[in-house]
């Protein structure tokens, strides 16, 4: 997970148009990833598959429909998942949603050993379960970031023990490259599993 604290700025303002005009914008302030799950929009088809969140949904708070502060920049999943819901007004130990730019995320979740996020408050808990913050595709990303940063971490082991080749020590060598084998079959498996998941049914969408 990569998120960050989104800075909203009352001088960001636009003084024309309307939301819809604000796009790109909204999701340069929102390092052009979905605020919620992180999702970059270069992993999903870019800027126009992605959608404008009013974190405050515009249904319930009408004044807040063209207020760059309400903005955010989510993926499709997300928005489509947290529709016009509104639990309540923001607060961690409440059912509702944690605003992206006054906390940040990284301190509202923790990760499990199998890449699931566990929410650490009652609102945090409601938007793991609410956004499906543990869906197959998530867990499936979280599974390839680990494992490129474990690759990457096998390459330099790898120039550290070419530098000095003579003096190789033949089991280690070994070692690595049964790990840097197992890690590009892990990264094949995973790519295969990627193919195959489905992102979220209609009916999932359909029934909140
Ligand atoms: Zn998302």
């Amino acid at each position: 997970m990569n998120w960050k604290l989104i800075v909203k700025d009352i001088k960001k303002q636009p003084a024309i148009g309307t939301y819809t005009d604000w796009k790109e914008q909204i999701a340069e302030e929102c390092f052009f990833q979905c605020v919620y799950c992180s999702i970059h929009e270069s992993q999903f088809g870019g800027i126009d598959h992605y959608h404008i969140d009013h974190f405050k949904p515009k249904i319930k708070f009408p004044k807040h429909i063209n207020d760059i502060l309400n903005l955010f920049y989510t993926c499709p999943i997300c928005n489509r998942f947290k529709n016009d819901d509104w639990p309540g007004e923001p607060d961690l130990n409440t059912i509702s949603y944690i605003e992206p730019s006054k906390y940040d995320y990284a301190l509202l979740f923790d990760l499990n050993k199998d890449f699931e996020l566990e929410g650490k408050y009652t609102a945090s808990k409601y938007m793991v379960l609410r956004l499906y913050l543990n869906r197959a595709q998530l867990i499936l990303e979280r599974r390839e970031a680990h494992r490129r940063n474990r690759e990457s971490e096998l390459r330099e082991s790898i120039n550290t023990l070419l530098l000095d080749v003579d003096k190789l020590d033949k089991d280690y060598a070994f070692e690595i490259v049964m790990s840097v084998t197992q890690v590009f079959n892990n990264l094949l498996t995973l790519e295969q599993k990627k193919r195959e998941i489905r992102q979220y049914k209609l009916s999932d969408i359909r029934k909140s």
